[in-house]
C-alpha cells in the first residue's frame, strides 16, 4: 500500500522512444535499441547470439521485452499510504475533522456517509498549486523530529517502524523537483 507522487502524463500520452531486451545477464551483453515493441520482439529470436550468459533463456529466466517511454526518467515520490498522510496534512490536502463537523445524527437515523469516501490518497493539482503548498509546508512545518521504531519484542508484534528525522523535509524536497519538473513540461502533479 504506497502512493506515487509524479508528474501528469503529457497530453497525448507518454512517447515511445524504442524498446531493449533484458534477461538475467548482468552486465547485460545484448545492448541492441530497438525502434519500437515489434522489432524488440523480433530481436528476441536471435537474442543469444549477443548474450553469453549460460542461465539466459532457462526456464524462468526467459529474456523480455522492455519499452522505454519518454516519462520513463520523470521525477516521482514513493511512500507508504501513512506517510502520504503525513505529507498530504503538511501542505494542507487533508480535511480535518473541526468541532463544526461533528453532528449529532438526525432522528430516524441517516446512515452517515462511509469514512472513506473521499480518501485524499488519490488526486490532482496543477505544478504551481502543488509548488506553492510545498513551500508553504517546508516554511511552516516544524522540523520532523521521527518517530522512533516501536518493537514490542517478546510476541513479535512490530507496530511501527518508526520515521527518520526530517524525513517529512526530505520528501517535501523531493517533492519539490517533481513539482518543478512537470512546471516546466506544463504539466499537473498527481498522486494515487
Ligand atoms: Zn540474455
Amino acid at each position: 500500500m504506497s502512493v506515487t507522487f509524479c508528474p501528469a502524463p503529457p497530453a497525448g500520452g507518454p512517447v515511445e522512444l524504442g524498446a531493449s531486451l533484458e534477461c538475467p545477464a548482468y552486465p547485460p551483453t545484448d545492448r541492441r535499441y530497438f525502434a519500437d515493441y515489434d522489432a524488440a520482439v523480433a530481436g528476441l529470436t536471435d537474442h543469444d547470439r549477443y548474450c553469453t550468459d549460460p542461465d539466459c533463456g532457462e526456464h524462468a529466466y526467459r529474456p523480455f521485452v522492455v519499452v522505454h517511454y519518454s516519462t520513463d526518467t520523470d521525477p516521482s515520490l514513493n511512500v507508504s499510504n501513512r506517510n502520504a498522510m503525513l505529507l498530504l496534512r503538511a501542505l494542507g490536502l487533508v480535511a480535518e475533522l473541526g468541532a463544526a463537523d461533528v453532528h449529532e445524527p438526525p432522528p430516524g437515523g441517516a446512515t452517515a456517509p462511509p469514512p472513506d469516501a473521499d480518501t485524499p490518497l488519490v488526486g490532482e493539482l496543477t505544478a504551481e498549486q502543488m509548488l506553492g503548498r510545498v513551500e508553504l509546508a517546508l516554511a511552516l512545518a516544524p522540523a520532523d523530529a521521527g518517530v522512533p521504531v516501536q518493537d514490542r519484542g517478546v510476541a513479535g508484534t512490530v507496530v511501527d517502524f518508526g520515521r527518520q528525522a526530517g524525513y517529512l523535509q526530505d520528501r517535501l524536497i523531493v517533492l519539490r523537483e517533481v513539482a518543478l519538473f512537470a512546471r516546466d513540461q506544463a504539466r499537473d502533479v498527481i498522486w494515487h
